[in-house]
């Protein structure tokens, strides 16, 4: 398969902040592909060095086989970033005309509309817009030329569950059409409704890179919580701490924690068993990573 967009031993420092440590990385033709970390993973320096907004501190990035830098390469990209900002006097269509005339392909103004739920939007100005409107005009201005490839930092952040639900519908639409997406989110179940594959970042590194199915397995954890004397060596354990008498575990699968549990005869009560954020998941995946990297 063409690779799109690759990153290879990259990092990135600010300062004394290494934002990025050494990630390497392909974006093949037709994936849609889900960046998924905590805030201050490295997910936007990612994007921003793919896009050739910023360059790396050290080690290669492509774009279409080029350098991000070559302004005919970055033809051939769509990005809305995670701030944007829109004149508030021009009207919804007169944006999308204004950004489309920039491509030499460009999708009709009403089509681009209709695909995020805002064909009835055409002739409003952009100040009379909500802020969920507003976010998703930006993102689909990143459809606008007809990109192969499209990079979207936190899409969604902030929206309510009916605009997010129209902008995810607009970027399956591109994707359906044989579109590449890579797109930023801390949000499990945005990267899960849309992204086939899964790259997990944690403080500047590739943690994980695969399946939706193979990722929730890793990030999709469960908080076992429980009051006992002590606890021998159990499996699947990534993490453990007491707290307020009780021991807190993070493991990846609790059935099995508690069946070895009974089957060690250990005396324990209060059992308690939730969901782990995905902050406890990464957090337990950084301090804890997978012993080998899967690639899809
Ligand atoms: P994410 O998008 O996953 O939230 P970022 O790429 O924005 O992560 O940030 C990664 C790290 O780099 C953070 O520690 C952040 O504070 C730092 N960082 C990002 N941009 C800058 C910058 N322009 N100047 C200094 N530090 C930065």
């Amino acid at each position: 398969m063409t690779v799109l967009a690759r990153a290879i031993d990259v990092t990135r420092r600010y300062g004394g902040v290494r934002a990025l440590d050494g990630v390497s990385l392909d974006i093949r033709a037709g994936e849609l592909v889900g960046l998924l970390g905590p805030n201050g993973a490295g997910k936007s320096t990612l994007i921003n060095l793919l896009v050739g907004l910023r360059r790396p501190t050290s080690g290669t990035v492509e774009l279409f086989g080029g350098s991000p830098l070559d302004p005919v390469m970055r033809r051939g990209i769509g990005v809305t970033p995670q701030e944007t900002g829109l004149p508030e006097s021009l009207r919804v269509g007169e944006i999308v005309d204004f950004v489309s005339a920039h491509y030499p392909e460009r999708l009709g103004t009403g089509e681009l509309l209709a695909r995020f739920g805002l064909g009835e939007l055409v002739r409003r100005q952009v100040g009379g817009l909500s802020g969920g409107q507003r976010r998703r005009l930006a993102v689909a201005l990143a459809f606008a030329g007809r990109p192969k490839l499209v990079f979207l930092d936190e899409p969604t952040t902030g929206l309510d569950v009916e605009a997010r639900r129209a902008l995810w519908d607009g970027i399956k639409a591109f994707h359906e059409d044989g579109g590449t997406v890579l797109l930023t989110s801390h949000y499990l179940e945005e990267v899960e409704a849309l992204a086939e594959r899964v790259l997990v970042v944690g403080q500047g590194r590739v943690l994980a890179d695969d399946t939706m199915r193979a990722v929730r397995g890793l990030v999709g954890t469960r908080r076992v919580s429980l009051v006992a004397d002590r606890l021998p060596d159990l499996p699947g354990v990534l993490s453990a701490e007491r707290v307020d008498g009780r021991i807190d575990l993070v493991v990846t699968d609790p059935d099995r924690l508690v069946v070895e549990l009974v089957r060690a005869g250990v005396p324990f009560s209060g059992l308690e068993i939730r969901p782990a954020t995905l902050e406890e998941a990464f957090l337990a995946l950084t301090t804890n990573p997978p012993k080998e990297t899967a690639h899809v």
